[in-house]
């Protein structure tokens, strides 16, 4: 903490690093409390901070508008016989909780209590709620909102790589890298501070190669833009290293040496006939040549994924088509090259590793491996048999709630599950059939509708804790001041709702930095391995990158530069046949749905559609098209359409724009109510990673009182 000087005797401020609210580059900023005849924070980007080196995007700057919001809850409120929410004191909010909870037990069993966290929490409160999900509840079933972002890539780098952090090197690496390949990530709008490493790299007289349906800002500095038809990212890239086999572009000798399953691979590969790769993808053959030479030929190439490719059922294979093109290419390992994910939520790496997640265990080990539990149960003082299995996926454990499903009550901390699902109208219903929904959240959100007991926790700035960014490193964000009176830390709530469930002993820590420690523990020997990281380490080193393994290790920046993390030391290759999206358009359906960021707002909205000069600057969702189809439709800028698909319909008004495909609309998915564009979604499921099919679906569009379109336009 520093101090300035104060410019008046009666006024002083005090200025804490911390780190932003939201998404995943958890950007280093400056907080600072002046005190005089009101008090108001001040925020400013951390010059020091070696990830954004000074910038900050406009939902850090006004995040502190969050703290002090008028419509912020800050005391508990329980649902009443007349169906409205009332101020309820915290012991009767908790009593009432525990008592459903014990009775839906007994009636149901434990499987029947459900956990929803989110890639929100910090990592002391993933592994904590894991714990208590587990040890206290007995129920198999938690998962996470991160389901819904990152598995795919977490389950193709576990597969490929033999672990998973989203960046295997530092973000400043991007500079170094020759040719840079982003493929479904319009980061210059999604974390606009991680520009300032692409312009680098470009100064340096790099190529940048942009894949996006859309011409993006991102793809506007690209050097060459490769546009796919929605849903052909995986063929597109089988696609790229068919045509680096065959003109010779592949580098054998890294293959033969680092890698296993290439000759399964080629062999899937001859199927791969190119003109068809052309025709599905709409990616000219020349484009195609273009962007495998400047990938292969560079002394340093890195492709680097967003949610475009990831969030589609075949999501884990087109990852997998990613890290068998960079490995056979023989640059994953090499400096400023490989593979990796742009994470998205702001623990979105953290929260997969330490348990909340419905197949894992804390230190990113498995729930179904007996070693695995033994370590775990042993940390936690319980005997292994007594760990649950695995539970239900994000997506299956929202749609299993109710008498059918078997999911009685549903405990929610920091998601607007209604907001963020798929076929959300599905979710929505189910929801009211719960016997008890517990929300935990600074804001009364969508989800909270219909929720019999709403829990105010504090929020970022009001509490200390650890969070992982995009790049595998640990960081510490900092208190900057007390809580206000009423409300609870996510901690506090798990471990009084532990107490009152008889299990309160392994609940019982004086700050997060206790928790830190079991969890530092209970991450020895695991993959991610926290043990020798430290709340004095992180502040001394701005942050320390797992696996770290030892106090006096240096951390890990770079992975696989040796070897990579299988017994034998060898990189996968994985054969993945293109499939089509599950959902196409159709003569009832004819265009392409796809949805995406503005970067006023960060994912539900649940906080950024509170803040003043956010809303200001995007008060609404704005569907767009391209002036095309917009004339086929007979709609203008500013005039409202109606878009429906197989789930449920919406409206919106339109922005007539060249930067999309003739046949694809686009919503970004920020609101809720009718303007929520995952009324349209689809829950079709990736089979490894269960990850949703967000990206594409089939829709029709229509003016009011008009017949929607019944051909897809060319
Ligand atoms: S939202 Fe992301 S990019 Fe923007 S300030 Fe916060 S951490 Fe930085």
């Amino acid at each position: 903490m520093s101090r300035s000087a104060p410019h008046l005797a009666a006024v002083t401020a005090e200025t804490v690093k911390t780190h932003c609210p939201y998404c995943a580059f958890q950007c280093g900023m400056e907080v600072t409390t002046v005190r005089a005849a009101t008090t108001t924070l001040r925020i400013a980007a951390d010059p020091d901070f070696p990830v954004n080196r000074g910038q900050m995007c406009i939902k850090g700057f006004t995040s502190a508008a969050l703290l002090d919001h008028p419509q912020r809850i800050r005391q508990p409120m329980l649902r009443q016989p007349n169906g409205r929410l009332a101020p309820a004191s915290w012991a009767s909010a908790l009593d009432f909780v525990a008592g459903r909870l014990l009775a839906l037990q007994a009636a149901h069993g434990k499987q029947s209590i459900g956990v929803f966290g989110s890639g929100a929490l910090t990592n002391e409160k993933a592994y904590l709620l894991g714990k208590f999900a587990r040890v206290t509840l007995g129920t198999p079933n938690i998962d996470y909102n991160g389901r819904y972002c990152m598995s795919s890539a977490a389950a193709g780098q576990n597969r490929a790589f033999g672990i998973d952090r989203g960046l295997p090197f530092p973000v400043s690496d991007i500079a170094e890298t020759q040719t840079l390949m982003l493929w479904g990530s319009n980061c210059a709008e999604t974390m606009p501070p991680i520009m300032q490493w692409v312009y680098a790299q470009k100064e340096r007289g790099g190529q940048l190669i942009v894949v996006d349906p859309r011409l993006t800002d991102t793809a506007r500095c690209a050097t060459l833009h490769l546009q796919p038809t929605p849903g052909t990212d995986l063929l597109l890239a089988n696609g790229l290293l068919a045509l680096a086999i065959e003109q010779g572009l592949i580098d054998e000798a890294y293959i033969a040496s680092r890698t296993e399953g290439f000759a399964d691979l080629r062999r899937s590969l001859l199927s791969c006939d190119t003109t068809y790769v052309e025709r599905v993808t709409g990616v000219s053959l020349d484009k195609q040549r273009r962007a495998v030479q400047l990938m292969a030929r560079a002394e340093s190439s890195m492709l680097l994924s967003g949610r475009g490719p990831e969030q589609q059922s075949k999501g884990t294979d087109t990852v997998l088509s990613f890290t068998n093109l960079m490995l056979a290419l023989g640059k994953v390992g090499k400096p400023a090259s490989g593979y990796g994910c742009l994470t998205g939520q702001g623990n979105g790496q953290g929260g997969r590793e330490h348990g909340q997640k419905a197949d894992q265990l804390p230190g990113y080990r498995l729930i179904e491996d007996p070693e695995h539990r033994a370590a775990i149960a042993k940390v936690w003082g319980i005997d292994p048999a007594s760990l649950p299995g695995k539970g239900k996926s994000a997506y299956e454990l929202l749609d299993a709630m109710g008498p059918k499903g078997g999911i009685r009550a549903m405990l929610v901390f920091g998601s607007n599950v209604v907001v963020a699902s798929p076929n959300s109208s599905n979710i929505e219903a189910k929801l009211k059939q719960l016997d008890l929904l517990v929300v935990c959240d600074a804001f009364e959100n969508e989800t909270a509708q219909d929720a019999h007991v709403l829990l105010p926790i504090a929020q970022f700035g009001e509490e200390t804790g650890t969070l992982t960014n995009l790049e595998g490193r640990v960081i510490l964000r900092e208190q900057v001041r007390k809580a206000p009176e009423g409300v609870k830390t996510d901690l506090e709530i798990i471990a009084e709702l532990a107490e009152r469930l008889g299990a309160g002993q392994g609940f019982k820590f004086d700050s997060s930095e206790a928790v830190f420690d079991e969890l530092r523990r209970a991450t020895a020997g695991g993959k991610a391995d926290y043990s020798g990281i430290s709340y004095a380490r992180i502040r001394q080193e701005k942050g320390v990158f797992w696996p770290c393994p030892a106090p006096e290790h240096p951390g890990t920046p770079r992975l696989f530069a040796q070897r990579f993390a299988f017994p034998d030391g060898r990189a996968r290759f994985h054969a993945v046949p293109h499939r089509a999206a599950a959902e196409l358009p159709d003569a009832d359906y004819p265009l392409f749905f796809t949805t995406g960021r503005y970067k006023e707002h960060y994912n539900s909205g649940a906080q950024t559609r509170r803040v003043p000069e956010l809303e200001d600057a995007k008060p609404e969702p704005r569907i767009q098209l391209h002036p095309r189809l917009a004339k086929e439709l007979g709609v203008v800028e500013g005039q409202s359409l109606i878009i429906e698909s197989r789930r449920g319909s919406l409206s919106m008004s339109v922005i007539i724009s060249r930067d999309i495909r003739p046949d694809t609309l686009f919503a970004p998915f920020h609101w809720g109510g009718k303007q929520a564009a995952n009324l349209l979604t689809m829950p079709a499921l990736d089979p490894t990673s269960r990850m949703p099919e967000f990206k594409i679906c089939a829709v029709r569009a229509r003016l009011a009182g008009v017949a929607p379109l019944a051909k897809r336009p060319k």
